[in-house]
């Protein structure tokens, strides 16, 4: 019985953590790796297991840095099945067939730019492995047992990350004729209480051993400030200088979340009167999503959704083609824009903060976690200069940050889930963070009397019985 770590442990992308037990492997999230493109190219095509001999995967939601390896794996000789919520399922197919067009453009690119003879470069997956793929999802309800191998069972719980987001709780029986019963938790991306539409995260207990993320795992988000009020205030700040306000924002699960602070803003009266666009396609696919999964969503939202549907009103439009998107920058009027990618390294927000960062009185508003160079991160930095498409463009608009509308769980919520366990578990692994945050929030959890916390290296296996390197 042992557990290995395949990637998203000292970094937060490429996320696949290999549970064996009897022989059967069963794989915890197939994650898209995402950092210098070759490395990139390698490591999201070439995996280091048999992608034939892996019995089953469990996704804990559909975020690309821990489902959007998934089509290679089939490439590889992976057959299903999948398991993953309803919502997350649906949301794949969003996602999936957008990465996999990415894949295929970014070849494209590349191979016009090759030697004459050279042999072309192929992509690490197409549509056509997504089309593949898509079928072996096997949806599963929150809080049902599923049998997942004859040894291992498992139950999807609320993570309160995404919509469909799950934490994972397997209970591994007769491994062997002495082995006790075991219990594994894995968090997935754990969200926080109280985040509008979904539910708070559920309270993990009883578990023997725990794999935890740790984005945030030595940082704080902001609390006890009115975010609304914050983002009412950057609005009319803009308004009044008659000037238009742009948000890059990730188009599954941030862009809902501020769609749904400006119609509450709007139905309390506290929105001036001007038009908000949503201008990115999977953003609006994504909000379909949401729409089709009520089931997902908290009392509040559930209420609300039977007077209106929460995620559109008068004054907000989602827009469709690339004209309408360009007549956007036609417009002489105050608006509120708000595009991915979140990070504005790619994406229709790109033609938006060209033709809005050189005006002052115009306003860049980030509403994510930027990692450093990023396009969104140099505009937090109010770098004097930035280059967008090889071209210089002065920056003159104000830019503002935001930073607790983050839907990932801080170094507080974190150790609170741990402390929440009437028992708490005799190891943890962490995992999901840059290095700096695992290493530290490691240090936290030993403070909390955690007395085997490990913080793996890329490839290392552990015994999950003791918790103990299968290395050394
Ligand atoms: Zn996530
Ligand atoms: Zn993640």
């Amino acid at each position: 019985m042992k557990i290995g770590f395949h990637g998203g442990v000292r970094t937060v992308t490429g996320s696949k953590h290999l549970l064996e037990v009897n022989g059967r492997k069963i794989l915890l999230e197939c994650g898209l790796f995402q950092g210098r493109r070759e490395e990139a190219r390698k490591r999201n095509s070439e995996f280091p297991f048999d992608g034939a001999s892996i019995d089953a995967v469990i996704l804990s939601h559909a975020h690309i840095d821990h489902s959007g390896a998934l089509p290679a794996l089939v490439k590889s000789g992976f057959d299903g099945p999948v398991f993953c919520t309803e919502a997350t399922a649906d949301l794949l197919s969003v996602l999936l067939r957008d990465s996999a067009q990415i894949a295929e453009r970014d070849v494209y690119y590349l191979n016009k730019r090759l030697p004459q003879g050279a042999t072309p470069i192929e992509p690490f997956y197409t549509r056509r492995d997504v089309e593949d793929t898509l079928p072996m999802l096997e949806a599963r309800s929150y809080n049902q047992t599923f049998q997942v191998t004859t040894e291992v069972s498992a139950i999807l719980r609320e993570a309160g990350h995404i919509l469909g987001s799950a934490q994972v709780v397997l209970d591994i029986e007769g491994s062997d004729a002495d082995a006790p019963p075991f219990r594994l938790g894995f968090t997935g991306d754990l969200g926080r209480d109280h985040l509008p539409i979904l539910r708070d995260p559920y309270q993990m207990d009883g578990v023997d051993a725990l794999i935890m993320e740790s984005t945030y795992g030595d940082r704080l988000h902001e609390r006890g400030e009115d975010l609304k009020t914050r983002l009412a205030g950057v609005v009319s700040r803009t308004v009044e200088r008659g000037g238009r306000l742009i948000i890059p924002a990730f188009s599954v699960g941030r862009t809902q979340r501020v769609v749904y602070l400006l119609h509450e803003l709007f139905n309390e009266g506290r929105l001036p009167a001007i038009p908000i666009y949503v201008d990115s396609p999977m953003a609006s696919e994504a909000t379909e999503v949401y729409r089709r999964h009520p089931e997902c969503f908290d009392t509040e939202a559930s209420e609300w959704l039977e007077k209106e549907d929460i995620l559109g009103f008068r004054r907000l439009n989602y827009v469709g083609s690339v004209e309408e998107s360009k007549r956007l920058n036609e417009l002489r009027i105050p608006c509120v824009i708000i595009s991915a990618s979140g990070m504005a390294e790619g994406g229709r927000i790109l033609h938006h903060l060209i033709h809005a960062i050189r005006d002052a009185r115009n306003t860049v508003l980030i509403v994510g976690y930027c990692a450093p160079h990023t396009l969104g991160r140099r505009l937090m930095e109010q770098q004097p200069v930035v280059r967008i498409f090889g071209d210089e463009y002065r920056l003159r608009a104000e830019v503002e940050h935001i930073g607790g509308l983050s839907t990932h769980a801080d170094r507080h919520d974190l150790l609170d889930h741990i402390r929440g366990m009437s028992s708490p578990p005799a190891t943890v692994y962490v995992v999901h963070g840059d290095e700096s945050q695992s290493l530290a929030f490691a240090g936290h959890l030993r403070t909390e009397g955690i007395t085997n916390v490990q913080v793996p290296r890329e490839g290392q296996q552990f015994d999950l019985l003791t918790g103990r390197s299968l290395d050394d």
